[in-house]
């Protein structure tokens, strides 16, 4: 048995460089979405707990920053290696932990392994500046340097790739990292990192991770005060709440928060192009993404055409369980979220949509009580209904119509969101022209919202979040700069 699997040992917590059980000793089950059986248990953290893991981290960030790039780079590059030959395992644990079908397990992989990679350039590209002083004989310098502690909480719908897009430029800049996972997703989130870095070179103590309920440790991370900065991936609310007590703590709070993702399609959009593109940005992980399509909004002119051909690929993709290698839809995350899904769909018929298909649970061989939902298409909803104005994160499309460009800009716009979007037209200007109206921190043309490449700048408006990920920006969040002058010659003082 691989070190690795699911059934390997995964209830301790990752401290200084040593696995430890809690220092009550609770466990949390970790559920299979398929099955919806426990299969395995991991630790629920104590605040002590969590004061240890962030003392780890202090004790051991200046050493390591002192460390030359190169020795940086090279952990990184040896943690590459580490995660690639644990491929398969990492995707068997996507299946098991988070409900994850083959393709996400591999999208997963290719996304971290990306982030990775990118942040492995990141030691030889921390630069600083030579800066002309206007007083004679001074000479400025500004150094760039780590900011010490780097606080990861990430969520559970793609924890792979979303905790490495902060955990490994963290690291390669020469902080240390404590790192806290969603009780969903401890280990593709939180653990596997510790076992994967543990067989690399990196020091004990720059990579600590605890596991645990945020309702419990959650404000104890967020406000440690060896904490000085929160990456946060996660909800609007949650992530308030975390950048409230970050920023009393003087922390800086990066945070990526929730969407209400708009792909417009325009009269004269490749509909072909439109609807492979909505079929993916709709049901892939089973909507289950911050940057999927919430909702498809439609030109008049093709709207029906548009209806009718999204509900038969919708209704054509194999759902289940994703230990069938052929599924496309698998399980959503857990029981209150598939019934908030199932609600919102019911609300939205309520109030006067069609449902064109899905709308319902698909058994699964022996579970009675199945977490999958049907793909599932609503026509002639409007943007109040509750799957429109709502972060659905399900396998459901709502398709609203509109009459011209200022109304399905108006229409996109309507949300405190503004994360990522897309927008279908055969004319590039006028694509463009609605794109940049479009209030989101990405917007994608003739393709759909979700995207996601390491070298360039990820970044949500509005509720959506503050702050940008991945590289050079993200490395500017992580560091700071710091002006040391010399005076190289007697200074002329007024007194
Ligand atoms: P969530 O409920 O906000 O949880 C996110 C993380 O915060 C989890 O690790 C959670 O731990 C933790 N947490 C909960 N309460 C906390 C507290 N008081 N203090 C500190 N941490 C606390 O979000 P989720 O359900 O895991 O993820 C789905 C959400 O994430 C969606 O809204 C989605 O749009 C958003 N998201 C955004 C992006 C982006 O890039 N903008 C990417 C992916 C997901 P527990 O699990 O233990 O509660």
């Amino acid at each position: 048995m691989s070190d690795f699997s699911i059934e390997a040992d995964w209830g301790a917590l990752y401290v200084d460089g040593e696995w430890t059980e809690g220092a009550d000793g609770e466990t949390i089950a970790v559920e299979d979405p398929s099955t919806r059986e426990t299969v395995t248990t991991v630790a629920a953290a104590t605040e002590s707990d969590v004061d240890e893991a962030y003392e780890a981290a202090a004790a051991a960030q200046s050493a390591w920053a002192e460390q030359p790039p190169a020795r940086r780079q090279a952990v990184v590059e040896e943690f590459l290696d580490v995660l690639e030959a644990h491929h398969d395992d990492v995707t068997d644990l996507l299946e098991y932990e988070v409900g994850g079908s083959t393709l996400m397990g591999e999208t997963s992989m290719q996304i971290a392994t990306d982030h990775a990679t990118e942040a492995a350039t990141l030691p030889r590209r921390m630069k600083g500046e030579h800066v002309a002083s206007n007083i004679p004989g001074k000479e400025n310098l500004v150094e760039r340097q780590p900011k010490g502690v780097v606080t990861v909480i990430s969520p559970w719908n793609f924890p792979l790739n979303l905790s490495m897009r902060a955990v490994a430029p963290a690291i390669a800049a020469g902080n240390s990292v404590v790192l806290k996972p969603s009780t969903n997703s401890p280990i593709t989130g939180g653990l596997l990192f510790a076992k994967l870095f543990a067989e690399t070179s990196l020091p004990d103590g720059v990579i600590n991770v605890v596991t645990g309920r945020g309702s419990e440790i959650g404000d104890r991370v967020a406000g440690h005060p060896e904490s000085d900065v929160v990456a946060f991936t996660g909800s609007t609310s949650v992530g308030r709440r975390v950048a409230g007590i970050a920023g009393e703590n003087l922390a800086i709070p990066a945070m990526e928060l929730g969407g209400n993702n708009a792909h417009v399609v325009m009269a004269d959009a490749d509909l072909d192009r439109a609807i492979d593109a909505a079929t993916f940005g709709s049901f892939v992980h089973q909507g289950q993404v911050c940057i999927s399509i919430n909702r498809h909004l439609v030109h008049e002119d093709v709207y029906d055409e548009y209806v009718e051909r999204l509900t038969k690929r919708a209704a054509a993709l194999p759902t289940g369980s994703v230990h069938d290698e052929d599924t496309v839809v698998g399980p959503i995350i857990d029981e209150s979220q598939r019934d908030e899904m199932l609600s919102y769909v019911e609300e939205t018929v309520e109030a006067g949509a069609t449902l064109e298909t899905g709308g319902e649970t698909v058994p699964i061989d022996g579970v009675d009580d199945s977490l999958v939902v049907a793909p599932t298409v609503l026509s002639d909803v409007t943007q109040d209904m509750a799957a429109a104005c709502n972060e659905h994160f399900g396998p459901i499309a709502p398709v609203i119509p509109f009459s011209d460009v200022d109304e399905a800009v108006a229409l996109a716009n309507d949300t405190e969101y503004g994360l990522s979007g897309a927008v279908h037209s055969t004319e590039l200007s006028l694509a463009k022209e609605v794109a940049q109206r479009m209030e989101t921190g990405n917007v994608h043309i003739n393709d759909q919202p979700i995207n996601d490449e390491a070298h360039v700048p990820f970044s949500g408006v509005g509720a959506s979040g503050v702050g940008t990920y991945n590289s050079d920006a993200f490395l500017d969040e992580i560091t700071e700069t710091k002006w040391i002058s010399v005076q190289h010659e007697p200074r002329d003082y007024p007194i």
